[in-house]
């Protein structure tokens, strides 16, 4: 079967898509993403994945590329296309093409979209979970607006390297005073010594997580206490449990942090948990 992705109106052979060597996304990183489970080949958490990029333009004065009606049947028919049972979707939006110069260019010019859809082996992703992930913890030289999300990830890239050739799956990236704002690419979370939930609070130090918002959904149905608190690297060392949120894995147990084994070294109960009904909560698309 031949993938498909779409870029700017139209459905194309990877082998035949491209985007423009002025395009601002490449040239500036001057665009924003999303990436939305497809769970039964259904959409997870559509509207809040809507709401994020609407408000990730929003904060970099790009225009929304079509009503969000219009956007929605791309990502369908995407899926649909694709085949996709069990993945993920991407979709990227850039401020578009223009001869490169650093202001934004006229009104004239229209964001540029492409949206994809990758299957993810799920056998291979229950094993990760059942297993646990290791982590590594890494300075978060990221910029200000964490809160937005750009492609401008190196930073992820940078810490994502290192934790791999440490033999980990994830970095924690740690601010100038040792407290842990999230992972390079998901939200980081503890269970405290008192059982409770710790997660840190969103503002720009973070992207405010779908899967993230979510799970605070299933802690106030399942009457889970939660504080939302930044906590430091050492107090995740000694947490009960430790996992991440994100939409690509989304509830995933961390079972050592910089090869300290976390708990019994082993993924935690409550994390399982949350893991096993956090679909209960997300919402299913038509
Ligand atoms: N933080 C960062 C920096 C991320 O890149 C991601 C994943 N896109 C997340 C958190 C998790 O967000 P979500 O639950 O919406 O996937």
């Amino acid at each position: 079967m031949t993938r498909v992705v779409y870029v700017n109106g139209r459905y194309l052979p990877y082998a035949q898509a491209g985007v423009n060597v002025e395009d601002r996304g490449f040239q500036f990183a001057d665009a924003i993403y999303e990436v939305c489970e497809i769970n039964g080949g259904r959409l997870v958490d559509e509207t809040r994945h809507m709401e994020r990029l609407e408000r990730s333009l929003d904060a970099l004065r790009i225009a929304m590329p079509m009503s969000r009606r219009a956007l929605g049947l791309v990502l369908r028919e995407v899926v649909r296309r694709n085949r996709v049972t069990t993945g993920l979707l991407y979709l990227q939006v850039t401020r578009g093409v223009a001869p490169r110069d650093f202001p934004f260019p006229g009104d004239d010019v229209a964001p540029t979209v492409v949206c994809l859809a990758r299957r993810v082996d799920d056998a291979k992703r229950a094993a990760r979970a059942s297993a646990g992930i290791a982590v590594k913890t890494m300075p978060d030289i990221r910029w200000g607006r964490c809160d937005i999300k750009t492609v401008m990830l190196l930073p992820a890239v940078l810490a994502k390297e290192a934790a791999a050739e440490d033999g980990a799956q994830e970095a924690w990236l740690v601010d100038s005073d040792g407290f842990v704002t999230e992972g390079a690419s998901s939200n980081a979370w503890i269970v405290d010594r008192s059982g409770s939930l710790v997660t840190r609070p969103t503002g720009n130090a973070i992207l405010p997580g779908v899967t993230r918002r979510t799970l605070l959904d299933l802690l106030s149905r399942e009457k889970i206490p939660l504080l939302e608190r930044a906590f430091s690297v050492d107090e995740a060392l000694s947490a009960r449990e430790a996992f991440i949120t994100s939409a690509s894995g989304t509830v995933m147990p961390v079972v050592a942090i910089n090869k300290v084994p976390i708990g019994n070294g082993h993924p935690g109960e409550l994390t399982l948990r949350l893991r096993s009904i956090f679909h209960q909560v997300a919402e299913l698309s038509h």
